[in-house]
C-alpha cells in the first residue's frame, strides 16, 4: 500500500513542476479548514496583480472575500466547531460587520495557521516556496519568483479554477458529514457536472467535471499529453472522455456504472474524436489507473466514491479495471498507446 507521502512524492517527481507542487498543496493536503484554498486563490490573483510585498491587511482582502463568498454558499468550512474568524465573516455576510472590521479581524485571525501550513504536504514541506513569511520584519508575506512565473504559465490559468473544484467537493464533504455517510459522487452527462445524492431526490452540483480532474492529470491529455485549457474560451476543447466507451453500458447493461469517475478523464479533442468507442492501449489503461489512486490520495468525497465504485485496495481495483477493459476490448482497441509517457 502506497503511504501518503511517497504518492505525493511520486506524482511531483514524474513532471517535476512548481505546478505540479502547487496542485499537491492544493489536490493532497490534509484540510482541517478551507483556509488553504482560500490563500492558494489570493496567491494567484495577488501574482497576477504584481505584487511582491503583501502585507497582512492586503492579503485580508482576497482572502476574505474567498471565505465570505464560500460560507453564503455552504456554511461549514471546517471540522473545528468554532472559528472566531469564520464567526467574523459570517457577521459580515449577516449585515452585521463593515468591510473595514471584516479586514481588521482577517488579518488579525485569520492567518494564525495557514501561512505556516500552506507548503506542507504529507508531514513534510515541499522544496519550493510560493510566499515567504515576512510578518515579523515586515508585517506580511513577500511572493516569490517562482510564483509569479506560475502564475503566467498556461498552467498557472487552470489553477483558479482547480482550487475552485477542490474546494467544493472538500466543503460539501464537510456539510454532508462525508464521509460517515459515504455518499458517492456521479457524473450528470448534461452539463458535464459532478454531483452528489445528498437525500431521497436531492441532488447537489459539486462542480464541473473538467476543474475537478484536471489537477490529477496534470492540465494534460490522458492520452497524447498535450496541455489542456480549461479556463476560459480554450475549456470548450477539452473533451471529457470515457475510457470504458459508454456505449458498452447499454450494449451489456451489467452492474458496472461506466458515468463513474474512475473511467472519466479529460483528452485533446482530436484524441477524444480518434478514439471514439473504442478503448486506448493497455499503457494507456495503466495511466488512467495510476490517475484514479491520486483521486484516492486526496481526501474526500473522491477518494470515497473512487473505493466504492472500484475497491478498497490497489489489487482490488487494478481487477476491476483490468475486467471492465476485457469487457470492452470487443469494441475494439484504439492503436494509440501511451507505453512511451510514463509522466502523469
Ligand atoms: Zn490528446
Amino acid at each position: 500500500m502506497t503511504t501518503r507521502r511517497s504518492q505525493v512524492d511520486e506524482f511531483v517527481a514524474l513532471t517535476p513542476s512548481d505546478a505540479s507542487y502547487f496542485r499537491a498543496v492544493i489536490l493532497f493536503g490534509r484540510n482541517v479548514a478551507s483556509y488553504k484554498f482560500a490563500l492558494g486563490a489570493s496567491l494567484i490573483e495577488l501574482s497576477r496583480e504584481e505584487r511582491d510585498l503583501v502585507p497582512l491587511e492586503d492579503l485580508a482582502v482576497p482572502f476574505a472575500r474567498h471565505l465570505t463568498e464560500h460560507l453564503e454558499r455552504v456554511d461549514t468550512q471546517g471540522t473545528s466547531a468554532s472559528s472566531r474568524f469564520l464567526d467574523a465573516c459570517r457577521s459580515f455576510n449577516a449585515g452585521e460587520l463593515t468591510e473595514d472590521a471584516l479586514r481588521e479581524t482577517t488579518a488579525r485571525l485569520g492567518f494564525q495557521n495557514v501561512i505556516d501550513a500552506f507548503h506542507v504536504v504529507g508531514g513534510g514541506d515541499i522544496p519550493v516556496r510560493f510566499f515567504e513569511d515576512e510578518r515579523r520584519q515586515n508585517g506580511g508575506i513577500r511572493l516569490t519568483d517562482r510564483l509569479h512565473e506560475l502564475a503566467r504559465t498556461g498552467q498557472g490559468e487552470n489553477l483558479p479554477a482547480e482550487v475552485e473544484a477542490r474546494w467544493r467537493l472538500v466543503e460539501t464533504s464537510w456539510d454532508l458529514n462525508l464521509p460517515a455517510r459515504a455518499l458517492e459522487v456521479s457524473y450528470e452527462p448534461d452539463g458535464e457536472l459532478l454531483v452528489v445524492n445528498a437525500r431521497a431526490n436531492d441532488r447537489i452540483t459539486l462542480t464541473g467535471v473538467r476543474d475537478a480532474l484536471n489537477g490529477y492529470q496534470k492540465g494534460r491529455c490522458m492520452y497524447c499529453g498535450a496541455g489542456l485549457s480549461i479556463a476560459g474560451s480554450g475549456g470548450s476543447t477539452v473533451h471529457v472522455d470515457h475510457v470504458i466507451p459508454r456505449v458498452l453500458m447499454e450494449r451489456l447493461g451489467g452492474p458496472r456504472n461506466l458515468d463513474g469517475v474512475w473511467n472519466l478523464v479529460l483528452a485533446c479533442a482530436s484524441c477524444n474524436l480518434e478514439k471514439s468507442a473504442r478503448v486506448p492501449g493497455i499503457g494507456c489503461l495503466k495511466q488512467v489507473y495510476r490517475r484514479n489512486e491520486y483521486l484516492i490520495g486526496s481526501h474526500h468525497p473522491l477518494r470515497e466514491t473512487l473505493i466504492a465504485q472500484t475497491g478498497p485496495d490497489s489489487a482490488a481495483r487494478k481487477d476491476f479495471l483490468l475486467a471492465a477493459y476485457s469487457e470492452a476490448v470487443p469494441l475494439g482497441v484504439w492503436d494509440k498507446d501511451c507505453r512511451e509517457r510514463e509522466d502523469l
